[in-house]
């Protein structure tokens, strides 16, 4: 459920009519509704009631500061895979002690700096990582607050690229070797060994990876209390899908009921990380038509809106629905691409698209493009990146201004034997 709907033929945002928002803020924009975050994060946590849960929230899917500052008034977390995404998380007002730190590469200073910030856990991911991890806490005088990530093995079901518990992915402890590696870690005097993570991937639409994941943790968390060692949290990571299209993923409801009597069951601290299913569908990129058209082969919709500024569709193959902001005009659909100015032909949001007859001049609006839209955006052809909008009732406020060519420059000089 979101709040992007039309009202007398113009689409809006809440209260906020779109039009005129891409007036005067200039397209191509993020907007986010903070109603549909709000709800997006109650309905997700009240999923988990009656058991110890904390909701960190990955930052990747939408690092913008107004974003993150909301989850954490929601009673959120962060789950954050870099140096980078600590200090904004922190920035953002997130408790430390309610922040976990993901990722197979974490570099010396990223972990004096979340050690020294008094994060809730490293999720570790190899035994390298382990053993520089305790050295890098010895040298602090700290112990690490450390979990083992662990790759359970199973099929995400879901495209190959965000599919992450599989023994051919990059990601985690093998399961079968990790109880052997717990005891090794358990060896380290630098280390709190306080739980188990695993990540299987993303964009989930079905129940049973998790409940086949959560099992497989059962059974290694079982067999480390028989051993001695006992560890308090539980991190099932985050992979809820949405609907972009025609996806029926269960909901956060359901995805509770299939794992609480398991969790409940093994008496640990529960932590999910949930990305996408919190933002997806609460963003929209807004953007205008430059041109239309025609060749021999296809009808063409060129829009100020790139792969640099929403990379799925040419990454992933991804579907977003795409829906004319004035749907006033009893439009004929037409048969289209909608592509972006880059210079490349994989820069395109949808091929061969039904959609509204649109003009030079109409605006468009990307849906569900909350998660992974602005935070995966680059630069490419020098193209600045777009401005973010939270929305809320019918107040609307620009949270991260429009880039300038300026910024994007910055920094870049001629070596001392060229000027
Ligand atoms: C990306 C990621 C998430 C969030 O995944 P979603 O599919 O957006 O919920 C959670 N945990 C880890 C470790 C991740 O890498």
């Amino acid at each position: 459920m979101h709040h992007f709907a039309y009202h007398n033929s113009k689409l809006y945002a809440e209260d906020v009519d779109l039009s005129q928002l891409a007036q005067q803020v200039g397209t191509p924009a993020y907007v986010y509704s903070q109603a549909t975050l709000t709800r997006h994060f109650k309905v997700f946590s009240q999923a988990f009631q009656g058991l110890d849960a904390l909701v960190c929230f990955a930052v990747k899917a939408n690092s913008n500061r107004a974003v993150m500052a909301l989850m954490a008034s929601l009673g959120g977390g962060a789950d954050i895979v870099s140096g980078g995404e600590l200090t904004r998380a922190l920035a953002a007002g997130v408790p430390a002690e309610r922040i976990v730190y993901s990722g197979v590469g974490k570099s010396l200073a990223e972990m004096q700096a979340a050690l020294e910030a008094g994060i809730l856990m490293f999720n570790i991911e190899s035994v390298q990582e382990m053993a520089v991890l305790n050295q890098v806490a010895a040298d602090l005088g700290l112990k690490a607050p450390v979990s083992l990530r662990v790759n359970p093995d199973v099929d995400a079901q879901t495209h190959p690229k965000i599919t992450t518990g599989l023994a051919t992915n990059k990601f985690g402890l093998d399961v079968d070797l990790a109880f052997a590696q717990y005891q090794e870690a358990a060896k380290l005097d630098h280390l709190e060994l306080k739980g188990v993570s695993c990540h299987i991937g993303s964009q989930l639409t079905q129940v049973a990876p998790f409940a086949d994941a959560l099992d497989r943790l059962g059974l290694l968390v079982a067999k480390l209390r028989e051993a001695g060692i006992d560890l308090s949290l539980l991190d099932l990571g985050g992979g809820l899908g949405i609907t972009y299209r025609d996806e029926e993923p269960p909901s956060p409801e359901e995805y509770a009921v299939a794992l609480k009597d398991q969790v409940a069951a093994m008496n640990m601290r529960l932590v999910l990380e949930p990305g996408r299913v919190l933002v997806g569908n609460a963003g929209i990129l807004l953007s205008r038509v430059l041109y239309t058209k025609d060749t021999p082969a296809k009808h063409f919709i060129v829009v100020d809106a790139a792969m640099n500024d929403l990379v799925r569709p040419s990454f992933y193959d991804s579907f977003h629905n795409i829906v004319p902001v004035d749907e006033n005009q009893e439009r004929p659909k037409v048969l289209a691409d909608i592509v972006g100015p880059i210079c490349e032909t994989g820069d395109y949001l949808a091929r061969d698209r039904e959609i509204a007859d649109v003009q030079r001049g109409d605006l468009i609006a990307v849906m569900s493009a909350g998660a992974y839209g602005f935070t995966m955006s680059s630069t490419y052809n020098s193209r600045p990146r777009a401005a973010e909008v939270m929305v809320n009732g019918d107040s609307w406020a620009v949270v991260r201004e429009r880039e300038t060519i300026e910024e994007v420059m910055r920094g870049e000089s001629l070596p001392p034997w060229m000027e």
